[in-house]
């Protein structure tokens, strides 16, 4: 660690992908350099980001009746294979196991991908009646998708963490609902806790999960990437699944009937999207709700002023833990106070404090904003009270300040070539389409590889009036056109 350069060397604005990975490495989020690429080691700082966020959405989740299971990571060929489109899109993507010791297996095991079905599978077995309904499940696990392109630390890697869940319901409207339900729960982890505004998308015909019968994406957006990232999807199944596994059950009226199925997922992608999107060029910046450490407290030495330093130091740290604030002092003797001040800046602590021998004097500390640096001194009686109210104003800045960003990046256009010069602007292009697939696929060339991301799923946008940005014919989508991670 000592060995490495402190500090990140790349500016944000000027190469992204450099600062990205310098920040996730530096900042010991994720360590890369393991023997397989694409499996990368979670490290504590970043694992605890992790936890945080699922002790904040998992009892949301239990609110709205989801209970947690887990199900096993090895999935048989014939049961991936039973809903075609849903093999058929993952098929690219899977890693197989096909020995055990020295023989062969007489069946491919899939290291699962996603898990509809090996649940359903399961869902079949268990559901006979209506009173079954409805079913939600939710899994916290690791998955497994083979990319072949360039793997990038948490935001595409052959192995990550995330949440599924998986529900059955009655009838179509109850799914219908379902979706909404979780839209909700979804904005509050991404808006509340990681304070991430996105855009809700429903995403194309041809981009939709394989085998959904409509998929809705959260959109973050870096600005100085110019990039949406996908921070989760909330997916309508219908009944393709339920067909293709038998969930099926007996309803009030006596008839036999086939579920209709959701289902929603998050992955520690949200890791990468909060550095992305509201780090600088010091390092990251974590949103006060979600930082493993809230607080760093760092006395500041001064010969004959040492032992009444760090004692007062131990005295803050231990109020603010007290008063349930994430708060750990940095009392080592053997760095000095600025190589602990880039230290926690580069990994994103919200707010400093700091206390040398003026400070003492004048009965006190004296706090530093990681966001925007700004600096004041609190009174000792005051410091837990300011320190509370300082974490709540940066959480909601760091938010208000991402929204601004990202509602100021969505450009209206009405040509690709508009669509092209805006993205490679690094905005976001928001224009209209006949809702060809033809079409959809010419964007991609005619904007360097952006895509049609989809259409606004909660607000209804009207395209009465306006041309296709491809053909010309008439529109009938409002659609955003962004390059993505
Ligand atoms: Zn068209």
């Amino acid at each position: 660690m000592a060995a490495e350069s402190l500090g990140v060397t790349t500016k944000k604005e000027e190469n992204f992908s450099d600062w990205y990975v310098e920040v996730v490495r530096k900042g010991e989020f994720i360590d890369q350099r393991t023997p397989v690429r694409g499996c990368d080691v979670f490290m504590p700082w970043g694992y605890a980001i992790w936890e945080n966020i699922m002790h904040f959405a998992d009892p949301l989740f239990k609110e709205h009746g989801v209970k947690n299971a887990y199900f096993p990571t090895l999935i048989p060929e014939s049961l991936l294979t039973r809903e075609a489109e849903h093999f058929e899109g993952f098929v690219p993507e899977v890693a197989w196991v096909t020995e055990a010791g020295d023989s062969k297996l007489g069946e491919r095991l899939a290291l699962r991908p996603t898990s509809e079905t090996i649940m359903y599978y399961m869902y079949a077995q268990w559901i006979r009646s209506y009173k079954d309904l409805p079913l939600r499940i939710n899994q916290w696990v690791n998955v497994f998708r083979w990319e072949t392109k360039a793997t990038r630390p948490f935001l595409r890697s052959r192995e990550f963490l995330w949440q599924e869940g998986h529900t059955v319901h009655r009838t179509l409207e109850e799914a219908d609902r379902e979706v909404l339900d979780m839209i909700d729960v979804y904005r509050k982890v991404f808006e509340e806790l990681l304070a991430l505004p996105s855009i809700v998308l429903k995403r194309t015909e041809s981009d939709k999960f394989a085998g959904a019968l409509y998929t809705v994406a959260f959109e973050a957006f870096s600005k100085e990437a110019g990039r949406v990232i996908q921070i989760g999807t909330v997916h309508n199944l219908g009944q393709n699944f339920a067909k293709a596994f038998g969930i099926k059950f007996l309803d009030r009226d006596g008839k036999e009937k086939y579920g209709w199925q959701t289902s929603w997922g998050f992955s520690t992608r949200l890791i990468g999207a909060v550095i992305a999107v509201h780090g600088d060029n010091k390092g990251a910046v974590l949103p006060p709700r979600v930082a493993p450490v809230q607080v760093i407290v760092i006395p500041i030495i001064f010969k004959g002023k040492e032992k009444e330093i760090v004692e007062k130091a131990r005295e803050i740290g231990k109020k603010l833990k007290e008063a349930g604030i994430r708060a750990e002092v940095d009392d080592r003797d053997d760095y000095t106070a600025g190589w602990k001040f880039n230290h926690w800046e580069l990994k994103g602590v919200p707010l400093r404090i700091e206390i040398g021998p003026k400070d003492l004097e004048n009965g006190g500390v004296t706090a530093a904003r990681r966001d925007t640096g700004a600096r004041e001194f609190i009174k000792e009686k005051d410091v837990v009270k300011r320190v509370k109210a300082l974490l709540e104003e940066i959480q909601k800045d760091l938010f208000e300040r991402a929204k601004k960003k990202m509602e100021e990046s969505i450009v209206t256009v009405r040509t690709a070539e508009e669509a092209r010069k805006a993205v490679e602007n690094k905005k976001i292009a928001r224009s209209f389409w006949c809702g060809d697939p033809e079409c959809e696929e010419r964007v991609k060339e005619l904007t360097n590889g952006a895509e049609i991301r989809g259409t606004k799923f909660l607000e209804i946008e009207h395209a009465e009036g306006e041309k296709c940005l491809v053909c010309g014919r008439e529109a009938s989508h409002v659609v955003y056109i962004a390059k993505s991670y």
